[in-house]
């Protein structure tokens, strides 16, 4: 396979099979886009019965195109596209754009046409984008390749977009030609049969003209490969994109916590583990594109405030505030410069408040002080126009001064554009980050500071455990594979648990109940008995659950009044009662593609009702195990308070290790529920766990 993508986002000749003369159609609106955009290549349009559309010679077809062609459209109905690929191919065309919709989205007939048209491009080395697309546009002055049949012409910019829709991606496309915001390169490639998000996401990463990247996909074909080429990345520039599919369909009725909590959000974990920044508003995200395409990366959280006029300043700072920024005083010496510098009026803090009749050399001089004050990352500036003051130089000082001192800077323009279009023009050039609202260039600065915590963060280790017993897990699976049987029992699920050094609590399992009594002095009183049946999934809900059982004549009244309500066949899993301070729920479940999703957070009502869990994919390093724990909102209870010494994080820390370690070496092993674990002191163990296979 050709991995190459040149040939579709740099192409020197363009073909269009199935131009057409009729203006209202994709075979014509795609010529028209790239004459406007002034494709630098020629343009080949192809129709067996016409000669000339907009003014350029037609050919019957492609296979008579005298020159060489990098890149067609194909946009002929779906039964004639297979053999038009099979014509690019004896071409010699690299990469093709399939417009036409009508292929796998519509069923057993169109998926066989779009395996068809795969299977003749693979036999030549040709890409495919698409079918049932819109295609590509990049905007760099040499290329200038509108192959894309949509009506936004970007000018050239640093930011490239890629969509699974098209949908959203022309919206998006709209929204930064409407801020003035020049884009690099643009891709929507539909169904996906070919070019896959995965690979064009690493092209931007690698194209020194991009410097954010947009994205908008609802699922995956290989999250895997999506995370470790995204990862790459990342760690280079940001990736920006839109959480989408989140609602809450996956909540429905399940045999374990975490199948019914994990429903859905996998997108979003896929982000996460890929170190892309995720939105839940496309404005926000355009924003952030926006400040993180033309500004450098904060270092760190700390803001100094410029203002020249008094409320957007609260404004900022209570949404500045809000996204966890912080705003440190100025240092006594900054103080100083800047009492000589300022007008009389001026308030000489942080936010420093330089008035409205500030001009040229104010404004000037509070950003070169406040740049140079080692304890601000970035600096936030409103800048409304006043009619009395020399706005077009304030500009010219802004952007030479901003540039300059070299840290990240945004700001809130309150103007009328039209009448301060000089000064307007003099901040796009100087590529300040303008928005509208206080609150708008607040949360673009947040969204930097965040990109740069997501690219700092260390890395963590995956641990692998080697003092596991792998033999031991297989058999049990095995076992319960050969018995058909899907629930495992609580001797087997304990067995793997132990097996893979997961402390649980002192058990034993008996059939018979005149046992119960010896099992139970066996593991010392007080004791727990629970019905052990395959049948029973939620044991406390049907009084399968018997605790702090003090003596031997408690034990037999319980195993008798349970062997009564449950019948003969019923088993006893005797436990060693165990004192709790703080309940854990520790969970796994199996996502094709994927790995696992490990979950984690408090049990009892905190799971249960406010469903206060954290989640990650497979493989879990300690760092993210970490992170798990101190990101639900009921960590301060973990932490510990009021004199409370809080869980043993370390212990737990290894608990979700070890558990991503098990799903990773049984990818078998759907759902794992460990509900609740007790953490007492300084221990943590489990006393109610299911695996279901
Ligand atoms: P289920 O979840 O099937 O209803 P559990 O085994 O989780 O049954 O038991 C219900 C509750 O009983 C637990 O959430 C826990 O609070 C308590 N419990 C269970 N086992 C023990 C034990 N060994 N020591 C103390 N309390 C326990
Ligand atoms: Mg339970």
């Amino acid at each position: 396979m050709n991995d190459n993508l040149d040939p579709l986002f740099k192409p020197r000749a363009v073909a269009l099979i199935g131009a057409s003369v009729k203006e209202l159609s994709i075979g014509n609106v795609i010529i028209k886009n790239l004459l406007h955009y002034k494709f630098n290549g020629p343009l080949y349009p192809i129709n067996p019965k016409v000669d000339e559309i907009r003014g350029l010679k037609a050919y019957h077809s492609i296979l008579d195109v005298p020159g060489e062609v990098d890149l067609a459209h194909i946009v002929i109905p779906p039964p004639f596209v297979p053999d038009e690929v099979e014509n690019c191919g004896k071409k010699g065309i690299k990469a093709i754009i399939i417009n036409t919709a009508g292929f796998k989205e519509m069923g057993a007939e169109g998926q066989a046409l779009e395996d068809d048209s795969l299977a003749r491009a693979r036999k030549y080395g040709i890409r495919i984008v698409g079918p049932n697309c819109q295609g590509i546009i990049n905007s760099d002055p040499m290329i200038n390749a509108y192959c894309n049949f949509t009506f936004t012409y970007p000018e050239p910019g640093y930011i490239s977009v890629v969509a699974q829709s098209g949908g959203v991606g022309a919206v998006i496309m709209q929204a930064f030609y409407d801020m003035g915001i020049g884009q690099r390169m643009y891709a929507s490639n539909g169904n996906g049969s070919d070019v896959s998000i995965t690979e064009i996401i690493s092209y931007y990463g690698n194209d020194d003209g991009t410097r954010a990247i947009v994205l908008y996909a609802e699922s995956m074909d290989n999250p895997h490969e999506f995370i470790t080429e995204a990862k790459k990345v990342t760690a280079r520039k940001p990736i920006l994109a839109i959480t989408a599919g989140r609602t809450d369909k996956g909540a429905e009725a399940s045999r374990s916590h975490i199948g019914g909590l994990a429903g859905s959000i996998s997108m979003d974990l896929i982000y996460k583990k890929a170190g892309i920044l995720t939105f839940n508003s496309q404005e926000d995200l355009c924003h952030a594109a926006v400040a993180l395409s033309s500004q450098p990366v904060p270092k760190g959280n700390n803001v100094g405030i410029i203002t020249n006029t008094g409320g957007p300043s609260v404004i900022a700072i209570d949404e500045l505030v809000n996204c966890g920024l912080e705003i440190p005083p100025l240092s006594e010496k900054a103080a100083e410069t800047l009492k000589e510098t300022m007008l009389k009026s001026a308030s000489i803090r942080n936010p420093l408040d330089v008035v409205a009749t500030a001009g040229p050399e104010q404004f000037k001089s509070a950003l070169e002080v406040m740049m140079n004050e080692p304890q601000f990352d970035s600096i936030y500036m409103n800048f409304v126009t006043p009619p009395f003051v020399d706005c077009e130089n304030v500009a010219r000082e802004i952007a030479a001064t901003a540039k300059a001192g070299g840290k990240p800077i945004v700001c809130n323009y309150m103007t009328d554009k039209q009448k301060w279009s000089g000064t307007s023009r003099i901040l796009k050039e100087g590529e300040i980050p303008c928005f509208d609202f206080a609150e708008t260039a607040a949360r673009a600065l947040a969204s930097m500071v965040r990109y740069n915590g997501i690219r700092s963060a260390k890395e963590g280790t995956i641990k692998t455990f080697t003092d596991v017993d792998k033999d031991a897990v297989r058999s049990i699976l095995d076992k319960a594979v050969t018995q058909k049987r899907e629930i495992l029992t609580a001797a087997e699920v304990y067995g793997i648990l132990e097996a893979y050094r997961v402390p649980v609590a002192p058990w034993k399992v008996v059939a018979d109940l005149n046992e119960v009594v010896t099992t139970a002095s066996a593991i010392g009183f007080p004791v727990v008995i629970k019905a052990d049946s395959e049948k029973i999934i939620h044991k406390s809900d049907v009084g399968g659950v018997a605790v702090n059982i003090q003596d031997a004549q408690e034990a037999v009244k319980i195993a008798e009044t349970m062997s009564r309500n449950f019948g003969d066949g019923i088993k006893f899993f005797v436990q060693k009662f165990l004192p709790n301070e703080q309940e854990l729920i520790i969970g796994a479940k199996a996502v094709e593609g994927v790995g696992h999703i490990i979950m984690f957070g408090l049990g009892g009502i905190f799971v249960e009702i406010l469903k206060d869990v954290a989640f990650t994919i497979t493989p879990v390093s300690d760092t993210e195990a970490m992170e798990m724990i101190s990101s639900i909102q009921a960590a301060p209870l973990i932490e510990g308070f009021r004199g409370e010494k809080g869980i043993n994080k370390k212990k737990a820390v290894e608990i979700i290790q070890r558990i991503s370690m098990l799903g990773t070496d049984f990818p078998e092993i759907k759902e794992l529920d460990l509900n609740p674990l007790f953490a007492t002191g300084d221990e943590i163990c489990v006393v109610d766990a299911r695996i279901i296979r």
